[in-house]
Formats: C-alpha cells, sequence, structure tokens
C-alpha cells in the first residue's frame, strides 16, 4: 500500500492532514471540519424501535416528536 497517498479537502482542496483523520472517515481538513461541524446541526434521537438515529435535519427531529403527544 502506498501510506504517502495524499487526500485533499473536499472543500478547500488542501491536504489532508494528519493522514489518521482521512482514515478515521473525515473527507475534510481540520478547519473545515470544524467549520462544518458547527454550521451543522447534530444530535441523536433515541427510537422506540431502532438503535440511536442521527438527525441532521430539524424537520426529521419534529417529525419524530409528533408521535410523543402533547
Ligand atoms: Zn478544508
Amino acid at each position: 500500500m502506498n501510506d504517502r497517498m495524499n487526500h485533499e479537502c473536499v472543500r478547500c482542496r488542501k491536504i489532508i492532514t494528519p493522514v489518521g483523520r482521512y482514515t478515521a472517515g473525515y473527507n475534510t481538513c481540520i478547519t473545515c471540519g470544524d467549520a462544518i461541524s458547527q454550521s451543522t446541526t447534530r444530535c441523536v434521537v433515541p427510537m422506540h424501535k431502532s438503535n440511536y438515529t442521527l438527525v441532521t435535519r430539524k424537520s426529521d427531529l419534529i417529525g419524530i416528536n409528533t408521535k410523543g403527544g402533547k
């Protein structure tokens, strides 16, 4: 394997460092990753039937809550 392979940030095209960041699943550099994480609302919602569901849109969260009653 070529462990010197460079991976570009999908946002700013800079090389992602450290490489471990890319192999951990990130496709952005640290700077862009921070910016994205701050602009994206994420929370984990416990569901009745399934495992924890990652919700990235507020509308999804509202849809879930309608079953809870008032
Ligand atoms: Zn970047």
